[in-house]
């Protein structure tokens, strides 16, 4: 496979960028590669800039939930973008994004940022700023952005490059962060214990996808419900990677449980950059203009942006059987890798809910961030070069899920299962 223009792309980017980079796990340190550099997506496919053409699982991260380019959500796009690109007033496709978002979700409000790390930090300001408190809850593992506050025991880029947190964040930032145990509902019974009257809120992925995919065991969310309300702290549902992916009213609607915050991210942008958080009515009247809780932003609710997520949302709400056909796919591609590796004598354990995935290298299920964390990354990152070398695009992370999209058919699938057939039979033994 040719990989010289990506190679001198790298080798540019990485005299003006950090690490060559934007943002650390796309610079492929994890697998011991060099990136490649895509310019351009179509469906299920992402083509880089030798023009190899590749089956993507990355999905942007997930946003691309009818995969890459779709012509509406791109002629959409095309006719907002003559209008001009922004006013920094309220324009009506606000109006009809908020309509819509409330109505998939549930939620009563919802306020538009530009990202899910902005999302969490305003969910979390309004729930101080409701219950007068100040500490925070999270579960060690899960990833909510990186903001100071939320970078303890963080997911992704952290855990795969090993560093517990970052520098640069003073201690007293996170001194009021608490890190309880994934699917451990006693270790949060514990942090209230030792903190009466203290916790603000406890704020979890309902799926855990940032240290791979670690699927909520039965009643633990009604737990954290249960206990987050006797004890008068808010519930916040991190549902950057899940919103709009299990269901239209994503976790909340898969699991039948309402949290009182909720942030949003990612499919809610339609591949532009947009976050979202909102939730009860009574609780985000916190927020200005109308209450005392302060969060602004320039872009905001940029109409182009907002055109994009509109339009993606837009065909969630006329084809919700989208839901059906990505699990069923992801399904067969989940047994698929199983099966593959059970062939070739690997130790892979794969975890799914919906079209999330991920292939842990683990001789039985990670339940939490301690057992995610004894996967055999060494054997993933060969794995990971093995699927390159045929064609498909993995997350260059064992830490991260693969994101199933309606645009991969049955012969996708079936492709990266014989892939993976080959690719792990070329490991079995190191
Ligand atoms: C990606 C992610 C974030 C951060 O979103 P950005 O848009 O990258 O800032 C927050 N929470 C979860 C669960 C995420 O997966």
């Amino acid at each position: 496979m040719n990989t010289a223009t990506s190679k001198s792309l790298f080798a540019r980017a990485g005299r003006v960028l950090p690490g060559g980079v934007n943002s650390p796990v796309r610079a492929f340190r994890s697998v011991g590669l060099d990136p490649r550099f895509i310019v351009s997506g179509n469906g299920s496919r992402l083509t880089d800039a030798d023009g190899n053409v590749f089956i993507d699982y990355v999905s942007s991260w997930g946003p691309m939930l009818f995969g890459h380019n779709h012509p509406a959500v791109r002629e959409a796009v095309e006719r907002t973008v003559r209008d001009g690109l922004g006013f920094g007033a309220p324009s009506p496709l606000e109006v009809d994004m908020a309509e819509l978002a409330t109505r998939l979700t549930g939620i009563d409000v919802i306020r538009m940022v530009n990202s899910g790390t902005e999302a969490v930090m305003g969910a979390i300001r309004v729930a101080r700023g409701f219950t007068k408190r100040n500490k925070v809850v999270k579960f060690a593992g899960c990833y909510h952005g990186h903001s100071d506050m939320m970078l303890v025991k963080a997911g992704s880029g952290l855990l795969t490059g090993g560093v517990p947190d970052s520098a640069g964040v003073p201690p007293g930032v996170t001194a009021d962060t608490l890190t309880a145990r994934y699917n451990d509902a006693d270790s949060v019974e514990a942090l209230f214990k030792e903190n009466p009257d203290a916790i603000a809120a406890v704020i979890v992925e309902p799926v855990a996808a940032n240290m791979g995919v670690v699927p909520p065991k039965d009643g633990f969310l009604q737990a954290l419900r249960d206990i987050s309300q006797r004890h008068g702290a808010l519930l916040i549902f991190d549902e950057v990677i899940t919103g709009f992916r299990l269901a239209p009213g994503g976790a909340q609607e898969y699991f039948g449980i309402r949290a009182d915050l909720v942030t949003y991210g990612k499919i809610i942008g339609g591949g532009m950059p947009v976050g979202a958080y909102g939730g009860r009515r009574d609780i985000m009247e916190m927020v200005a203009p109308l209450g005392p809780v302060y969060q602004a932003g320039t872009l905001s609710g940029n109409p182009v942006a907002m055109t994009a997520g509109l339009a993606q949302l837009s065909m969630i709400d006329r084809d919700r059987d989208v839901y059906a056909r990505i699990d069923r796919a992801a399904a067969r591609l989940a047994d698929g890798l199983a099966a593959a590796a059970r062939s070739a004598g690997a130790a892979v354990t794969v975890s799914r809910v919906g079209s999330l995935l991920t292939a842990f290298f683990l001789p039985a299920p990670a339940v939490d961030y301690e057992s995610a964390v004894n996967s055999d990354t060494t054997a993933y990152a060969a794995y990971f070069a093995g699927m390159l070398d045929r064609g498909i695009y993995l997350a260059p992370s064992q830490f991260e899920a693969m994101f199933v999209s309606a645009a991969h058919s049955d012969e996708d699938i079936d492709a990266t299962v014989n892939a993976a057939k080959e690719a792990l039979a070329g490991i079995s033994h190191a």
